[in-house]
């Protein structure tokens, strides 16, 4: 149940990058756009890496998107949570997800997955075959579908029976995003959740979660989400490493936090980018608004345009 913002309710956003590479233009967007949302209600903005699955890891990975934040501006309050210290957490609630019927075991193999859009539901009476290694799937219910007013995309309603039933702990014993997630946004006091639309499919499951575990109502989430337009390449593909998008610049850091803003749809006094990094930010807190940011789910790096150099 989302309480409404009062003075005393202090605004807590948060930027939590998987340090699989170095942060590019696409995670500086999603950065700036959280940063100042939160900067410009006076709130908290927070950084957890998100660091579940070691072999997607690169060495020195989290330490390097620190000090890139660093570098762009982007400061944070108190300190980094580190989701590979949060097992006991976890566990724990994966254990009252069991003992109240909300996750079950599943023996299911990608193999025979395959071509299935959605899980099937075949393991949730039993697992069909218990000497396999077992993973844990939440169970959503049929009938329900989730809502939420989100601040960039508009009214969002989805059927849970379309997303089925999801994996919030792997055979391999990793922990799924979808659990870590929400067990840390509720624990950290999260008011706000923004991030790329590339996650919105995730939404309806942790809002279920957040109703499994007594924090949420189907139509009233624990948190005001907004999902903001990935940046695509000059093919359409998603900026990410697997794309090869190359890592943020630190030698012209104020012109791409300029571009990062037009991307928001925000029109910043080309001036600006002679100013330092924390001067371009802290003017931009002031003609910061999410609503211009487009409600599309799309935007092409291509269609950026550098502003003109007036040194
Ligand atoms: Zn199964």
């Amino acid at each position: 149940m989302q309480p409404p913002l009062t003075a005393s309710t202090t605004y807590r956003g948060r930027f939590a990058p998987t340090p699989s590479g170095p942060l590019h233009f696409g995670s500086l967007v999603t950065a700036v756009a959280s940063w100042l949302e939160a900067r410009s209600h006076q709130g908290q903005w927070l950084v957890r890496m998100e660091d579940l699955d070691p072999p997607r890891e690169a060495p020195g990975a989290a330490d390097h998107i620190l000090h890139t934040l660093e570098a762009f501006g982007l400061t944070w309050d108190g300190s980094v949570m580190y989701q590979s210290q949060r097992h006991a957490a976890y566990q724990q609630q994966l254990d009252q997800l069991i003992q109240a019927g909300h996750a079950y075991p599943c023996s299911c193999s990608r193999k025979a997955l395959e071509g299935h859009h959605r899980y099937p539901g075949w393991c949730r009476s039993a697992p069909q075959h218990p000497d396999q290694p077992l993973a844990w799937r939440l169970r959503v219910d049929d009938q329900v579908s989730v809502q939420w007013q989100d601040q960039v995309q508009g009214p969002q309603c989805w059927p849970l029976q379309q997303a089925g039933d999801v994996v919030i702990r792997r055979k391999d014993q990793l922990w799924a995003y979808q659990l870590a997630v929400v067990v840390d946004d509720l624990k950290q006091g999260m008011t706000h959740i923004l991030r790329g639309i590339d996650l919105i499919d995730s939404t309806p499951w942790q809002i279920w979660l957040q109703v499994c575990m007594g924090r949420a109502n189907s139509d009233a989430p624990a948190f005001q989400y907004a999902h903001l337009p990935v940046i695509v390449n000059a093919v359409g593909q998603k900026l990410s490493k697997q794309n090869l998008a190359p890592a943020l610049d630190t030698a012209r850091i104020s012109s791409l936090l300029m571009l990062a803003l037009q991307a928001l749809g925000q029109q910043p006094d080309p001036a600006l980018q002679q100013e330092t990094p924390e001067t371009l930010l802290h003017e931009a807190i002031h003609f910061w608004q999410l609503d211009k940011v487009p409600a599309v789910a799309a935007i092409s790096e291509t269609d950026l345009k550098p502003c003109i150099s007036i040194a």
